[in-house]
């Protein structure tokens, strides 16, 4: 089927709720896609940070390969190995309490929310402007963004907007306060990364009102800031953090990850989904988590970022540069969609535009030095210089 064609079957039969570009990719393989008539991509997007090994990755291919041929369904009703080992390997990389798996991000902080209110006699979760947790009623009601909520009211009750200042959140945090959620780094909105002083803040305040504090890394974590998870740069560990996107190496799940003080929170019943933590999506997730936790990778992403960061600062119309690792977003003095779709069309480069002048970029962690001057290249063409 053309382009054209798959346009004409969207008009007609899919609920528009995505703005596509015209392309469809067929193949992927590492840092390259390839669309349906044969064109070769440069990916510096990842599906919205999700393929953070690289598109088809071979150690997580044979790991869904080999669980699709033994069994790919049970329920959680009964044990299966992949989840098992998969939350032990979570836990002891992160806060080392307990799990609990989800199909999503959105998901994912669902129980975060239901975890911290079963908690806390707080009601109350302190949540920052310009945070992006999801599309489901609670993570949307702890999305302080009008656009978004606006024609979905009433939300879910309980939901307090701050502006990202340590002042701002000492006053909001109380013995009311269940928890504070937060973006260590905000994707969404753009790639801005929350300062120390903040994290601490929020921190001291927890502690102090026996708040709990959430981290989202549903797009931060996974390697994607150089270290596994984006909290082990900063002074600050949570008492819990929600996980999904590159967490599948590009199968859908997600996880709750609490530290041991929240680990008994729920009990039998409290919480349940069919398909979380399955077993082809738990043995992806083990594979992904494999490449992804190796020390070699990591340092890469830090050295390959800071090239890019480099680089990207030195293009034309480029005025700011944020962001970590490979989480970057450049901020620019022209229409940035306009640019992400040139980059795209002509220039056969994938990043995104998530604000009006902001191209973000979110490669897959195996980049190479040579391909961030390949990508660079690109971006320079589709800025017209
Ligand atoms: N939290 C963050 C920080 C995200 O970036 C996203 C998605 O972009 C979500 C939550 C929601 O994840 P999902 O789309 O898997 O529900």
């Amino acid at each position: 089927m053309s382009v054209a064609e798959l346009q004409a079957l969207e008009r007609d039969y899919v609920i528009p709720t995505y703005a596509r570009a015209p392309v469809e990719f067929v193949r992927g393989r590492g840092t390259r896609l390839w669309d349906s008539e044969g064109e070769e991509y440069l990916d510096f997007f990842s599906g919205v940070g999700v393929t953070n090994t690289g598109h088809c990755h071979p150690a997580v291919v044979e790991a869904i390969r080999d669980q699709a041929e033994r069994l790919m369904h049970t329920s959680n009703l009964y044990y299966t190995e992949p989840a098992m080992r998969l939350a032990r390997r979570l836990s002891e990389s992160s806060l080392g309490g307990k799990v609990f798996f989800t199909n999503s991000g959105a998901e994912a902080n669902e129980a975060a929310l239901k975890l911290a209110r079963k908690a806390s006699a707080g009601r109350e979760v302190v949540v920052v402007h310009g945070a992006f947790h999801g599309r489901t009623y609670g993570a949307l009601s702890a999305t302080p963004q009008e656009a978004k909520q606006a024609p979905f009211a009433p939300l879910v009750p309980g939901f307090v907007a701050v502006p990202a200042d340590p002042a701002a959140l000492r006053e909001a945090v109380g013995e009311q306060t269940a928890a504070v959620l937060l973006e260590p780094i905000q994707g969404e909105s753009g790639v801005h990364v929350l300062s120390e002083e903040v994290l601490r803040t929020a921190r001291e305040a927890c502690d102090e009102s026996g708040a709990a504090l959430m981290f989202d890394e549903v797009q931060c974590g996974m390697g994607r800031t150089g270290t596994l998870w984006a909290y082990q740069a900063t002074g600050v560990v949570p008492d819990a953090m929600t996980v999904a996107k590159a967490l599948g190496g590009g199968l859908p799940i997600g996880a709750l990850i609490t530290s041991p003080r929240l680990a008994d929170v729920f009990d039998v019943g409290d919480h349940g989904s069919t398909f979380a933590g399955g077993l082809v999506t738990a043995a992806a997730a083990l594979a992904a988590l494999e490449v992804i936790a190796d020390p070699a990778l990591l340092r890469g992403v830090v050295e390959v970022g800071e090239r890019l960061a480099t680089g990207l600062a030195d293009l034309p119309h480029v005025v700011s540069v944020r962001g970590r690792g490979l989480m970057l977003a450049a901020e620019l003095d022209l229409d940035a969609r306009e640019v992400v779709q040139r980059a795209l069309l002509k220039q056969r480069l994938v990043v995104n535009a998530p604000a009006p002048t902001t191209v973000r970029l979110l490669p897959p962690l195996i980049l190479t030095e040579d391909e961030v001057d390949e990508g660079l290249t690109r971006l320079r063409a589709a800025l017209g210089a």
